[in-house]
């Protein structure tokens, strides 16, 4: 048969682009086949990349050899770290990109491999015949492949509502796909189809800047892909504007309440607890009425302005009239009217930690048809998918990527380990270890990882370089010592700067004072001496000295309650006890947790629930 491939990945989002970039660098035959309405690795919400958690996902991405960072730097017009005046394991990077440039760079980058095909046709029905999967597309085309990865983001059976209309559709603009079971049979869903939702795109011209405040680029924010220039540019930078909801905005929301597509129950999808619509924050936060919307453009010669914050399915005159309350946007002109789309959803407590279903070898899911809300998450998923999968193909051992030490490892684990009833979101309180898994020390965390898949080429040589210099690095800043009672230029400067010095310290010691910016002291201090590292290093390796002893005692927390987490449980026994809350006793029923760690896992177990259970592990 023609059309035979070793990896044909279904779909040509975050999460298909991200497969087909990572599978494309292993000596295999590649297929990307994708619908023709949307552009490859398109941003069909919010046109930004990173964020609180996520900008961790995508240094891992970028160290593992992925193509967001890439893409995000490329396409980049306004930097920020967030959570600044925070502790640094919590600052992440978020980038506002042009959607057209992202989504020109990532078609570019992918069409440039040339053991990759990009077929653009809707996929009807996927089956598996021997040891392969025969794919047939909607304009009667066939394909075989050995491996198959699903990545089909909202499109099946998609659904978008605005008010009282509702169209079938993948997103706006978009055909939808068939549904999950027509395209697989057999295939576990979850009990609820899932939804998510946008805000209007405004008229840039419309808008009054004048009384919103300015978000400035900032240039101090380092860029994703660790071999590009870190603080250069790639395109022109704008400011993003912040403007505020009002008591008017949320009484016409309130007033509207029977008209709302999610309250009315036309809307049976399940949506982002963490990514609320306007109308969740009206009727869930009645007491509030003032919300932040952040005016972002959406690209340098685009007319449409996203305003983050007021994503809404209410009716498309509802929509006119609320947007038109809010401070700057008194004469607004909405070009693309808010909406929200349902889906159907794998089950991901059928998938395997490579994100392969279970009891079909060969078949992978990602994105957020696994019930995840983002790109980032979409994206890595997409690369854990296609590395495993072309990792299968080869015959080679797998890859696991630990929740202890990434982002990516967490979210996959929650993923598998859970029946989704509500889309997820990453963000750093869901990682145990989150004083180690940072952005700043991503290489160290993700070169072991980047090893085992066998590519050579200059990513790697540069993350050797970056391992040795942190290995100089540390032994230095142990090394220089500082003394209390020698009068020297050195103490007298360390004194000056940093304080009273009353007993002698290493430099290491000196970065832990309180009150003192590790990085800045750092900096300082391989300047005088003419020590010239790369400012990562030096970043990386005062903010593990500051965190060293959190560090240690986390890791042996996390050891023990891995011990804890290995200790078997009878679910059986604990959904007909009397120390158990009437709700924790249903999601046993339904999870079917054997070890404590999996309770532990599930979404809305109490702490009250493990502590008991604790209480009686023999
Ligand atoms: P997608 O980007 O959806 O890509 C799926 C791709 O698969 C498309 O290219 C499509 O053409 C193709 N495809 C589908 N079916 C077939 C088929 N049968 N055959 C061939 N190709 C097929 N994220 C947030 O974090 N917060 C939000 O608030 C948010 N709101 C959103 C609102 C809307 C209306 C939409 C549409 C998305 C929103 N997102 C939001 C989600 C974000 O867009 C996704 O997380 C991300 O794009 C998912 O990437 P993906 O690769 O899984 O799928």
């Amino acid at each position: 048969m023609k059309n035979n491939f070793d990896i044909l990945i279904i779909g040509g989002g975050h999460a298909g682009s991200e497969a087909a970039w990572i599978s494309s660098q292993f000596d295999l035959k590649v297929g990307l086949i994708s619908g023709p309405g949307a552009t490859l690795a398109s941003t069909p919400c919010n046109p930004a990349v990173g964020g609180v958690g996520k900008g961790q996902v995508v240094r891992e991405i970028d160290a593992l050899g992925g193509l967001m960072g890439i893409v995000a730097d490329k396409a980049g017009i306004q930097y920020r770290t967030l959570n600044e005046s925070k502790g640094f394991a919590v600052q992440s990077t978020r980038v506002q990109v042009d959607k057209e440039l992202y989504t020109k760079y990532a078609e570019e980058l992918l069409s440039q491999r040339d053991n990759l095909s990009i077929i653009r046709e809707m996929v009807k029905s996927v089956r598996k015949e021997n040891d392969s999967f025969i794919i047939e597309t909607e304009s009667g085309k066939t394909f075989e492949s050995k491996k198959v990865i699903v990545t089909t983001g909202t499109f099946l059976a998609g659904k978008l509502h605005t008010g009282e209309e509702q169209n079938a559709g993948g997103r706006v603009e978009c055909k939808e796909s068939v549904g999950l079971n027509d395209l697989f049979a057999d295939i576990k869903t979850t009990p609820n189809r899932f939804k998510t939702g946008t805000p209007p795109r405004i008229d840039r011209k419309t808008i009054n800047y004048s009384v919103m405040e300015p978000q400035e680029s900032d240039y101090s924010t380092r860029n994703f892909h660790s071999l590009s220039e870190p603080f250069e540019r790639s395109s022109e930078q704008v400011a993003c504007y912040l403007t505020r909801t009002n008591s008017e905005t949320l009484s016409i929301i309130r007033a509207n309440k029977e008209r709302s597509p999610i309250f009315n129950g036309q809307i049976k999808g399940v949506g982002p607890r963490y990514c609320p619509s306007i109308e969740d924050k009206a009727f869930r936060y009645t007491e509030k009425d003032v919300h932040h919307v952040f005016v972002e453009p959406e690209g340098l010669n685009l007319e449409t302005i996203y305003p983050n914050g007021v994503s809404t399915s209410l009716p498309k005159d509802v929509q006119e009239s609320f947007i038109r309350t809010i401070s700057g946007l008194e004469n607004a002109k909405i070009l693309v009217h808010g909406y929200a789309v349902e889906y159907d959803v794998v089950d991901t407590s059928e998938l395997s930690r490579l994100m392969e279903y279970k009891s079909i070898p060969g078949l992978f899911f990602a994105g957020q048809v696994c019930g995840t809300s983002g790109y980032e998450e979409a994206a890595g998923q997409g690369i854990v998918a296609g590395i495993n999968a072309s990792l299968a193909f080869l015959g080679k051992d797998p890859l696991v990527l630990d929740r202890n030490d990434s982002y990516i490892g967490v979210m996959v684990e929650d993923l598998v380990t859970n029946k989704r009833d509500e889309p997820y979101r990453l963000f750093t309180a869901r990682s145990e270890n989150r004083l180690y898994v940072r952005e700043d020390n991503t290489i160290q965390r993700m070169n072991k990882y980047r090893k085992v898949l066998g590519l050579s080429g200059k990513l790697d040589f540069y993350q050797e370089s970056i391992l040795d210099e942190v290995e100089i690095l540390e032994k230095l800043i142990e090394e220089t010592m500082y003394y209390a009672t020698t009068p020297s230029n050195k103490v007298y400067f360390a004194e000056k700067e940093y304080g009273t010095l009353e007993n002698n310290i290493s430099l290491k010691e000196l970065l832990r004072r309180p009150n003192l910016n590790p990085v800045k002291v750092l900096e300082a201090e391989c300047l005088k001496v003419g020590a010239s590292f790369n400012l990562d290093v030096i970043r990386t390796v005062a903010i593990a000295a500051k965190y060293e002893g959190y560090i240690d005692r986390a890791v042996i927390e996390s050891e023990k309650i891995n011990r804890m987490s290995k200790k078997r449980i009878d679910w059986e026994i604990l959904a007909d006890s009397k120390n158990i809350s009437f709700e924790c006793k249903l999601r046993i029923k339904t999870i079917r947790p054997e070890t404590f760690g999996q309770l532990q896992r599930i979404e809305g177990i109490r702490p009250a629930t493990l502590a008991y259970v604790a209480g009686n592990l023999v």
